[in-house]
Formats: structure tokens, C-alpha cells, sequence
């Protein structure tokens, strides 16, 4: 079996342009069974489709410009700031063409791709925006809300990290990753939010749409050195935004939030590679401490953070979009260096993220879900696995539920 990452180019160009010419071909390309004349066919549509893909990314790119002479200091002088881009405290280096990127475009088209998307519809829990209004100061809880999105209440708080509400996962709206499954909940319909929490740039955790609606109703957004001048471009006051580098902190009440390390990379364009930091973030409550992975790879900072910080009472993760070649492999963890990134966390309950929302790469939709379960099971650890949208209260036991599984997908 083998993988690939998200937003690693060029499956992040050739994906979207298979996708598009299997719904022109009516449905043939994404099929389990594809031979090599169907991919060479597919692959010179592929090239002339990420043509038109480049003219809209080199549109639609990011400029890198900070924000203003602070914000351009604080860049400059952070330590993960090196030679004109942010850099891994492993050295491992995110790059846009590589052999490898070859290797896995070429293998995106000749693979015989077993179960790429639910065959049933995914179980989704609508969000009851009464259910998370007025929250008692004492309540925890939360909801997955597909990919990376998770919904919080905290000590009274609300808070939202990484929201992605739209069809697709693209600078493209018509084109690029598309959802499995509706968002349990809009942009418009949720409650005032006290803070938004982004781990890093990619589209999968950084969407403008779903950021432009929650401007007006969200008190805090609390970004990775180098978002702020996005957020502000998209709505968001410049007041309501804070940057913070890696063990920076940030109080709201009798919260803290902790930007943590992670191993990963950035960009949403062509010309911006590494230009914006990405991270982890540990929510310091009152009674509660989490984590919360964003995109990274396994590494042996997160013993670090546990050391510093102390264990993590619920860990969300970020289980799928791996793959097994080159720096994908550095900077996406798999299944099992999820579970193990758990307990460097000294973790109590695990709740995996970054699955069963949108294809981003070569396994089986719920491969990440089974290799997570199973590596749990090995080692003992408390592992829940929600619906997209259920509200859970973390009661020291995980709930297992096995969803994901059906006539057409069973262990
Ligand atoms: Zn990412």
C-alpha cells in the first residue's frame, strides 16, 4: 500500500486534474480498476488540466508580504526563520518539484486505487448551535467536525481550530478536493466564537470563505507568524489577530494558548514556500489540557511539549494523508506515529483528525482509521472515534464506535 500527502506538489495539481477529467470521462478515472492506456490518456489530460491549474494558483497566490514593519521583524528574528524561509528543527525540507513528486504523480496515475471514497454516506451529526450557547464554566466537550475542523467548549469558552466548511479543499472552486461528507455545521449558523485557532496555511486547514464569514462573530484568531496579513486581506480586523511563533503564549481568560512545534511545511501558491510558519497548539484550561497535532511529522519534539507543558487530557491528531516516500514521509505522520505521538503527549483520550473528509491521497478513505484502531488497541491507548458532528464529553473511557465500517468496507 502506498501513500501520498496533502498539498504536496504536484498531486496537489495532478489529483484535481484526474478528478476533473474522470467527471468529464464519466466516472472511469477513479474507478478501482484503471489500466496503463487509461493512464497514459489520463495523464496527457492531466498535463493540459494543470495548465489551467497553474494559471489559477499563480492568480490566486498569496503575497508574502507580512503586514507591516512589525510583523516583517517578528518573521525575520524568529528562530524557525532561516534563509529567507521558515525551516523543521529536523532540517527536513518541504520542496515543490522533486523526483519524488514524480514518482508519486506517476504512481497517483498507475495505481489501482482500492475504496478512495465512502460507498455509503457518512453518518453526520448536525451541530445544535443552542447546544453550544451559554456554556457553564465547567463543561468540556467536543466535536470532530470533519478533517482537521473541531469544535470546543472550555471553561466557558467556544472555540474553533482549523474550520474548512466549504465543498472543496482548493484555490479553485470548481476544481480540487471535494468533501465526502456535508459540514455538520456553516459559518453562519454557529454561535459567536471566543477564538479561532489555524495550525498552518494549506487549504485543508485555512479556507477564506469559512474565515471571511466568522470575522464578525469571532473574538480572537490566533494564527501561525506570517498568516495575520491573510486573515486581515479576508475581513478579519487587525485587532481581532494574533501571531504567535513557536512557545509563544497567549492568555484569554483563564485560557492559554501555546503555539507548539511541529515538523511540516506551508504554502498556497507557487511563490510561497515556506514563507508562513505552521505549528502545533496546547489549550491550557482551568481542569483541562489539549493538544491539538495540525499537520506534522513524528519527531521528538513532542516529548518536549509534554515535558514543558505537561500530559495532554484529550489529543487531537492528525492520523491520514501519508505516504511512504521521501520527505512525505518526514512531514506526515502515519497511523501508528499518531498513536505514538499520543503517548510522547502523555495522552488521555486520542481523537483522530485528518480523515474521511477529503482525498488527499493513495489509501483507502478509512485505512487511517483502521491502522489508528489497531495501533491503539496494541498499546493500550484510550482512543475515541466520533461521528462527524457528535458532541462527546470526554468521561475517561473512549467510545468506540465503528462507523466507518460497512458491507463495502469491513475490517
Ligand atoms: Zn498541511
Amino acid at each position: 500500500m502506498r501513500h501520498n500527502g496533502e498539498h504536496q506538489a504536484p498531486l496537489a495539481l495532478i489529483a484535481p486534474a484526474a478528478r476533473a477529467i474522470d467527471e468529464t470521462l464519466g466516472g472511469a478515472m477513479t474507478d478501482e480498476k484503471k489500466g496503463p492506456g487509461r493512464a497514459i490518456v489520463a495523464a496527457g489530460v492531466s498535463i493540459a488540466l494543470m495548465a489551467i491549474l497553474f494559471t489559477g494558483i499563480v492568480i490566486s497566490r498569496d503575497e508574502t508580504e507580512y503586514g507591516g514593519f512589525e510583523r516583517n521583524r517578528r518573521v525575520l528574528a524568529s528562530p524557525q526563520y532561516n534563509g529567507g524561509s521558515f525551516v523543521n528543527p529536523n532540517g527536513v525540507t518541504g520542496t515543490l518539484f522533486s523526483r519524488e513528486s514524480l514518482d508519486v504523480a506517476i504512481e497517483y496515475l498507475l495505481t489501482e486505487r482500492v475504496d478512495i471514497q465512502p460507498k455509503v454516506a457518512i453518518p453526520v451529526a448536525k451541530i445544535d448551535p443552542a447546544q453550544w450557547t451559554g456554556l457553564p464554566r465547567n463543561e468540556f466537550k467536543y466535536a470532530w467536525l470533519g478533517h482537521s475542523s473541531v469544535l470546543i467548549a472550555i471553561d466557558g469558552n467556544l472555540i474553533l481550530a482549523d474550520p474548512v466548511f466549504e465543498e472543496r479543499a482548493s484555490p479553485i472552486s470548481w476544481m480540487g478536493p471535494k468533501r465526502f461528507h456535508p459540514s455538520p455545521v456553516t459559518a453562519e449558523t454557529l454561535p459567536p466564537l471566543d477564538a479561532v485557532l489555524i495550525t498552518h496555511d494549506h487549504y485543508d486547514h485555512l479556507e477564506e470563505l469559512t474565515i471571511s464569514k466568522l470575522a464578525g462573530k469571532t473574538g480572537l484568531f490566533l494564527v501561525p507568524l506570517g498568516i495575520g496579513a491573510l486573515l486581515e486581506k479576508w475581513g478579519v480586523p487587525r485587532e481581532k489577530i494574533a501571531e504567535l511563533d513557536w512557545w509563544e503564549a497567549r492568555e484569554a481568560g483563564s485560557l492559554t494558548f501555546t503555539a507548539t512545534s511541529a515538523v511540516h511545511y506551508s504554502s498556497r501558491g507557487l511563490f510561497d514556500l515556506n514563507q508562513r510558519l505552521w505549528l502545533s497548539w496546547t489549550i491550557t484550561g482551568k481542569e483541562k489540557q489539549l493538544f491539538i497535532s495540525g499537520d506534522s511529522g513524528y519527531f521528538g519534539g513532542f516529548r518536549d511539549i509534554a515535558k514543558k507543558l505537561g500530559p495532554m487530557d484529550v489529543t487531537f491528531l492528525k492520523i491520514g494523508a501519508y505516504n511512504d516516500k521521501g520527505t512525505w514521509r518526514q512531514l506526515h505522520m502515519t497511523p501508528e506515529e499518531a498513536v505514538a505521538e499520543h503517548m510522547d503527549l502523555s495522552g488521555g483520550q486520542m481523537v483522530p483528525l485528518h480523515w474521511a473528509t477529503f482525498d488527499l491521497a493513495l489509501h483507502s478513505w478509512y485505512e487511517p482509521m483502521e491502522r489508528a484502531m489497531t495501533e491503539a488497541k496494541r498499546l493500550g491507548v484510550n482512543i475515541a472515534t466520533p461521528k462527524v458532528g457528535q458532541v462527546v464529553i470526554p468521561d475517561g473511557k473512549g467510545e468506540i464506535d465503528y462507523w466507518w465500517r460497512s458491507e463495502e468496507n469491513p475490517e
